[in-house]
């Protein structure tokens, strides 16, 4: 048997008036979460969706509950999950009124013949597969953030990132690989605005090489399907770390985004690089300890 090693981020960006110690605390309890998994021998698609679920419920991240609102302050959630063994992945985009998209994501994966499904559909698809769709995920903090952005007025820019979408990946000790990112997307979006995180190979990817989530701007993540360019570094031979230094080169030279990854290899080395002021991250290999950090170096 292999050993296991998973990361997570709480999204790249600004991240102002913030509890840097409470965030990283946030980010470790959400390893402790997958590393439950992975010491009882589980798979690391159960440990990407076990972090990212204990994210989702954290109200200081931007998913699932404390979501960023959009322009008519609603909370319209983005999820997605993939086992890199088979390239199996499953999404939904602009889903309402569901506690955790990230289980929606998957059993979309597992119960469905599709690969993504949005908005008032996936709505429907999460109800007949016996989840609440009543759930209001909006917080008074995401709230109050949303009231004081709008005041700012409409801008033709897509809103940048505040940070804190949430992602993981891992490796199991059969040396399968995962990865999972959810997120309330940018806030003051557009209503039906879908973004990078549900969508395979730009926010969110898995192969028999590497497991990679991103995140940032999803507008420009999207046009270099950044996800699944990093695993693919990494097949053609890169280490995870300079394959991720590299890839951020890349996307602020050619779209001028600045963004973040966290992605582990099938030899279980773990590569974190972010361009903006923050990224909260956490990550850990079996037999060392968790390390925390909200930004890198
Ligand atoms: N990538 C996310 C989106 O564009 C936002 C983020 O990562 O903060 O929806």
């Amino acid at each position: 048997m292999g050993q296991w090693a998973v990361a997570v981020h709480g999204g790249a960006g600004v991240w102002r008036d913030q509890d840097e110690g409470r965030i990283c605390t946030g980010v470790a309890a959400a390893v402790a979460g997958a590393r439950a998994v992975l010491d009882g021998g589980g798979s690391a698609l159960d440990a990407v969706v076990a972090a990212v679920l204990q994210l989702e419920d954290d109200e200081l991240f931007n998913a699932g509950t404390g979501a960023a609102l959009n322009r008519d302050g609603d909370a319209e959630l983005d999820a997605a999950v993939m086992s890199g063994k088979d390239l199996r992945c499953g999404g939904v985009a602009a889903l309402r009124g569901v506690r955790n998209p990230v289980l929606v994501a998957r059993r979309v994966m597992e119960a469905s013949p599709h690969v993504l499904l949005a908005g008032e559909g996936a709505r429907r698809f999460a109800q007949e597969q016996g989840f609440d769709v009543e759930y209001d995920p909006v917080t008074a903090r995401a709230r109050e953030v949303w009231v004081a952005r709008s005041k700012a007025g409409p801008t033709l820019e897509p809103p940048s990132p505040a940070g804190d979408t949430v992602g993981a990946v891992a490796l199991d000790r059969n040396g399968h690989l995962a990865a999972a990112t959810s997120t309330g997307g940018t806030i003051l979006k557009l209503p039906g605005r879908v973004g990078d995180s549900p969508i395979p190979g730009a926010g969110n990817y898995a192969s028999a090489w590497a497991a990679c989530s991103a995140t940032g701007r999803g507008e420009l993540m999207m046009r270099l399907l950044a996800a699944k360019a990093l695993c693919d570094r990494v097949q053609a031979g890169a280490a995870p770390q300079p394959a991720a230094d590299s890839l951020l080169v890349l996307m602020r030279e050619s779209v001028g985004a600045d963004a973040g990854f966290i992605l582990v290899s099938a030899s279980g080395e773990v590569g974190i690089a972010h361009g903006t002021p923050a990224m909260p991250h956490a990550w850990q290999r079996q037999g060392a300890p968790v390390q925390a950090r909200f930004r890198c170096g």
